[in-house]
């Protein structure tokens, strides 16, 4: 099959980019410059024929997709992960909502002007589109597929989190709109999944520039916690691995068509990370924090709980352990100089 995967120097695409080359798939990558495309392609000599790039600098703009979806051989399916995930802004709207909001509808009208052999698109969404912050922590909450956050417009503003969480809705919101309105040859499925660790690609990365979701694991072997860590604000987490599985099971499968995909291994806490690098890496015994978090870390009445039954069943996904996600996401932090 013949894929577009959008935003390949990210940390989860970067996964997806080796398990579309490993299947086989011909893939057309794009990235913001082409020093990022060579990093990539270097890590792949042996796939050299299967893979070209194209270069989208900025997804925000209208129109930044509609090369990269004209192809020969054409296209049969199309991955966008591209999209913001970084609280280092100081104007939500141009630097969260547009990219996350624009990039989407922008890949979807490429599509279905220009690439009309496209059957699937498949867009990383997020746990940060389904999850309510009024329910707080409530241990009664078992959150799905079903549940949509209720973010609105003006609640988008209020600071660089919530700014981050309305680019998502929005983004899931507009694509499903897309589909819904315009009856494209294409239906969509989107993965949703909450806090993502794993394995950083070394490609793509350098310690200067972790991703978002595990600059924690760098910050606690790097000491920044060694007087305390407060509770995680997500209780829920996913292997990167898992992650990147789903979204190419999703772009093959049939019967993921229409869909969204809760992708959410189980709960954590800081504590439980905490000792999972203090038994794999005693040399950090010294800058992991001191004091055990109250109660493991959780809640003292407990928290809500997830319903992942639909990535089980419709993508096949069995989800790996906090134990070897942490264990992995260490040693890939020391491989880039931790
Ligand atoms: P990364 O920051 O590593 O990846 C984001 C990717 O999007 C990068 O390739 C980045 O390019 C690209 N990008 C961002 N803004 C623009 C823009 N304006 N123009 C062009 N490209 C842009 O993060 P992740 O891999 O974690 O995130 C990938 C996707 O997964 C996102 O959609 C994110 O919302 C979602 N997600 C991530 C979770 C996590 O815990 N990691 C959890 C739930 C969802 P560049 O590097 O060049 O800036």
């Amino acid at each position: 099959t013949r894929i577009l995967l959008t935003g390949a120097s990210g940390f989860i695409a970067a996964h997806i980019l080796e398990i579309l080359l490993k299947n086989g798939h011909k893939v057309r990558f794009t990235v913001r410059t082409e020093e990022k495309a060579q990093a990539l392609l270097s890590a792949y000599p042996e796939y050299a024929s299967n893979v070209d790039y194209v270069l989208v600098p900025d997804i925000a703009v209208p129109g930044a997709f509609d090369e990269a979806v004209k192809s020969d051989p054409p296209f049969e399916a199309i991955i966008h992960t591209a999209s913001p995930f970084h609280f280092r802004v100081t104007d939500i709207q141009k630097q969260l909502l547009e990219p996350a909001i624009i990039g989407t509808t922008s890949v979807l009208k490429a599509a279905k002007a220009y690439a009309p052999t496209v059957k699937r698109v498949v867009i990383t969404s997020s746990f940060a589109a389904i999850v309510d912050r009024a329910i707080g922590n409530d241990p009664s909450k078992t959150y799905s597929e079903a549940d949509w956050n209720p973010i609105t417009e003006e609640q988008a503003q209020e600071n660089a989190s919530e700014g981050y969480r309305a680019s998502k809705t929005f983004a899931e919101k507009a694509a499903w709109k897309f589909v819904e309105e315009e009856k494209p040859n294409f239906d969509v499925a989107t993965i949703n999944p909450p806090l993502v660790y794993g394995p950083i690609k070394k490609e793509t990365s350098t310690l200067k520039q972790i991703n978002t979701s595990n600059e924690r694991i760098l910050d606690l072997i790097q000491g920044k916690y060694k007087d305390g860590i407060a509770q995680t604000a997500v209780f829920l987490w996913v292997d990167v691995r898992n992650v990147a599985q789903a979204h190419v099971e999703a772009a093959v499968r049939p019967d993921a068509g229409g869909k969204r995909f809760f992708l959410v291994a189980g709960k954590f806490s800081n504590q439980e990370v905490v000792d999972i690098i203090a038994k794999h890496y005693p040399e950090y015994k010294d800058v992991l924090p001191k004091e055990r978090q109250e109660n493991d870390g959780f809640p003292k009445d407990g928290v809500y709980s997830a319903d992942n039954s639909r990535s089980r069943q419709v993508l096949g996904i069995e989800y790996i352990s906090l134990e070897d996600s942490i264990k992995d996401t260490v040693a890939s932090l020391k491989v880039l100089g931790a």
